[in-house]
């Protein structure tokens, strides 16, 4: 079993720490439990926050056996937000447009599940100095971290967002998004597509704020970036990447070049954490949390 360190019986006892983890699948380098654990410990919650591989039982089976065992509450990472969905008994407004849970909080067996993700960026935005409202923002990809950007920004009424795709799916995944936002909300979604170099110049030089919601930077791509060179960043936006490993993407360091305020994925994730934390415990997460995010 993959839940680490709790055995069946210890849940029974009353006074038993309350059970939180992260599932999803790799999950072993996740930061969650440090900064959950950290969190609940600074305002004397005795709650433990672990790991659990999906992949391990499945996730229909996982989920069946963190209820059973009596988990609180569970936050989601890839590749399991969208299949959560089916497994909650209600969700959130904006778990329903994205099609993404990635915070579940458990009520005595009744599973409630949303998306946090938004919240995040929103945090994050502000630590940039971004407001949303009236404001027209370039978004880089169409895939899971891009979609939550997309509707919490359009639920805070920004003007106007242009979203640049690469693949036939990303842009049916934006245009799907696109329709159902434009019910509720009166963003103006533009989708665009990365073989047109000079629209994405002009589209950022319109926006205050851009976003690389992609997963180039990281990993077999981190030597790279969608932004080819400084003259993409001459009205000098706001510069956000969702990426926080490595810290300094070639993006970030691009925009640093050219004069642009810049932030990691760390305020992101700190963002989603906090919220999913006032959801499960009613309580702010500490400031002394931010230590973890800067
Ligand atoms: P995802 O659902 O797989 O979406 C990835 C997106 O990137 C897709 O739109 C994909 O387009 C696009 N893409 C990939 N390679 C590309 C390329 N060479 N050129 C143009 N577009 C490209 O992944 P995700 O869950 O959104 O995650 C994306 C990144 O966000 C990851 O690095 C993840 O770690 C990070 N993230 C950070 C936080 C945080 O709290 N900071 C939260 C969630 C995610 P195609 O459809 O063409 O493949």
């Amino acid at each position: 079993m993959s839940i680490s360190g709790i055995s069946p019986s210890e849940k029974k006892h009353s006074s038993s720490p309350a059970l939180y983890c992260v599932i999803g699948h790799p999950v072993e380098h996740s930061l969650s439990p440090m900064i959950m654990n950290h969190a609940f410990k600074a305002v004397g919650i005795d709650a433990q926050y672990s790991i659990t591989d999906s992949n391990e039982l499945g996730l229909v089976q996982t989920v069946e056996d963190l209820k059973t065992r009596g988990y609180a509450g569970w936050n989601v990472t890839m590749p399991d937000k969208t299949n959560m969905c089916a497994l909650v008994d209600e969700l959130s407004d904006e778990s329903k447009i994205a099609q993404s849970v990635n915070t579940v909080k458990n009520m005595n067996g009744f599973l409630y599940g949303t998306t946090t993700d938004g919240e995040g960026f929103l945090y994050a935005a502000g630590k940039l100095g971004i407001t949303l409202p009236g404001k027209k923002i370039t978004l880089l990809g169409a895939g899971g971290a891009a979609s939550a950007i997309l509707i919490v920004s359009s639920l805070h009424h920004a003007k106007e967002i242009s979203v640049f795709c690469r693949s036939n799916r990303s842009k049916a995944r934006a245009q799907v998004l696109s329709e159902k936002l434009s019910d509720i909300s009166d963003t103006h979604i533009r989708i665009c597509s990365f073989s047109d170099p000079e629209e994405l110049q002009y589209q950022i030089s319109e926006s205050v704020l851009l976003v690389n919601a992609t997963n180039v930077g990281m990993g077999d791509k981190a030597g790279f970036s969608l932004i080819p060179d400084e003259s993409y960043l001459l009205s000098r936006p706001a510069v956000f990447d969702v990426i926080y490993s490595p810290s300094e993407t070639i993006l970030l360091k691009t925009a640093k070049k050219a004069g642009c305020r810049t932030a990691n994925g760390l305020p992101m994730l700190f963002g989603q954490a906090a919220e999913s934390f006032r959801l499960w415990t009613g309580k702010e997460m500490p400031p002394s949390s931010v230590i973890l995010s800067s």
